[in-house]
């Protein structure tokens, strides 16, 4: 008999996972939801568009032709609005009901709104599709000052847009460090002389209490907490995802904060998988829960829900994911889980150079690298196969860190 699949989002996770399954199941019947009015395009890039860098035409990834040419069908502008597991059915926004053997919920987040006084009002932005990222791009064009909040990997694009498009700008953060979950102050300080360096002041121990408008309802006044005020036509917030689960209220599938998937990337229900950002997986080389924010992990998670759709069990979800920011002179990459762990160690080697790990139970899980990427593959290495290093920290630290350097078991604990 023919199996059905329907996937719930065309972004990386979901259109890997059309791909994959194409490629295993040549005569089965496969649809793709989107809510959005376009086929997949690069969302990493949206940001080199938005800074005024990039055209519009190297940002889409698949034509709808790329679909019809794998007999995939894609529904786009349908937003799907409830999920029956039980039915084996999904229902869109039109009332139209589509019906399943396998379902893959590959559905992202949607920016969190500021809780505060005229968040809504306009010129302030949030920024997820390439429809954001132009809109920010044709505001920006016309604004003279901004002002960003959200010290997070999103935000810094934020602020390195208004950087771009040479507006003025402040950067408010709520501590005293850039991803102060990541990042030490010393590290932080690196980043912050690069958004000085391109007229972008972080402003530290702020945030935003409210916001002020103009009789037209257009955002002129950024007030923070401490009652100081930042002129601002263009507001960019970055403040997190609401993951966008709210299809699956009401039946059995776990939640929390994301969708609760196994290894294999499936829920509690046998026929229902998950894939992307939206996952709440069961991480093997960390031993517990985890969640990804990051293209290729996404992308792999969509490739591995596919074979588990088509064969339970036939491949694991083992990643170490990267995070790469170039927005400056010099090259920055987190990797893994930089803000979890129960030690770490760092280490400045210039103005422009610093390091830190992660760790828990003595094994590497994150870092973040600024300045000299090189040692990324041999830290990634050491997480993948779970060595216990922690009491090797000097040499972890060295500039021209060399695993042989380390003293370790000959075997690893994994391959
Ligand atoms: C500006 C920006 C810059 C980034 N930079 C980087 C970077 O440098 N490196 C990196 O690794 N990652 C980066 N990321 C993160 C990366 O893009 C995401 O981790 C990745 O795209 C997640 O893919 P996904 O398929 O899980 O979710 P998404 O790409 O969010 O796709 C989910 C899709 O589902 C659709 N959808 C949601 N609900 C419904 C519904 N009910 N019905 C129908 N469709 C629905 C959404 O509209 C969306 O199209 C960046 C993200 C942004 C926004």
């Amino acid at each position: 008999m023919t199996q059905s699949y329907v996937i719930i989002g065309d972004g990386i996770a979901g259109s890997s996972a059309a791909e994959t399954l194409r490629e295993e199941e040549p005569d089965a019947d496969i649809t793709v939801v989107t809510d959005e009015g376009e086929a997949l395009y690069n969302r990493i890039l949206i940001k080199e568009f938005a800074k005024g860098k990039l055209p519009e035409a190297p940002i889409s990834i698949h034509e709808p032709e790329w679909y019809d040419e794998r007999d995939i069908e894609l529904k786009l502008n349908t937003l799907v609005t409830d999920v029956d597991p039980d039915g084996h059915t999904i229902e869109t926004h039109e009332g139209e009901t589509l019906s399943w053997d396998k379902l893959l919920v590959s559905v992202g987040g949607t920016p969190t709104q500021l809780p505060v006084d005229n968040s809504d009002a306009e010129g302030i932005h949030h920024f997820w599709t390439f429809q954001d990222a132009r809109k920010i791009r044709s505001h920006m064009e016309e604004a003279d000052s901004s002002v960003v909040v959200g010290a997070g990997l999103l935000g810094i694009d934020l602020a390195a847009i208004t950087a771009a498009q040479g507006v003025e700008g402040k950067y408010l953060m709520r501590g005293n460090c850039w991803w102060r979950y990541a990042l030490s102050e010393e590290g932080g300080e690196i980043i912050h002389n690069a958004l000085r360096e391109r007229n972008v002041e972080p402003v530290f121990e702020s945030g935003v209490d409210h916001f002020e408008v103009d009789d037209d309802g257009r955002v002129t006044t950024a007030v923070d907490p401490n009652g100081d005020e930042y002129d601002a036509d263009f507001v960019g917030i970055a403040i997190g995802l609401d993951f966008n689960t709210e299809i699956l209220q009401g039946t059995d599938i776990e939640c929390d904060n994301g969708i609760i998937v196994d290894e294999y990337m499936r829920t509690n229900h046998e026929d229902v998988f998950a894939a992307g950002d939206i996952t709440q997986f069961h991480d093997v080389i960390l031993g517990e829960r985890a969640q990804n924010g990051a293209w290729g992990s996404a992308k792999e998670q969509g490739t591995i829900a596919a074979k588990n759709m088509v064969d339970y069990g036939t491949e694991e979800f083992r990643w170490v994911s990267s995070y790469s920011i170039t927005h400056f002179d010099f090259p920055f990459l987190s990797f893994g889980h930089p803000t979890l762990g129960d030690d770490e160690a760092e280490a400045k080697y210039s103005d422009t150079e610093w390091r830190r790990l992660a760790f828990k139970d003595g094994k590497i899980v994150g870092g973040v690298l600024i300045g000299d990427l090189a040692p990324q593959s041999k830290y990634k290495k050491l997480m993948r196969e779970e060595r216990v290093v922690a009491d090797q920290k000097d040499v972890l630290m060295q500039e021209q860190f060399e695993i042989e350097d380390l003293d370790l078991e000959e075997e690893a604990p994994v391959e």
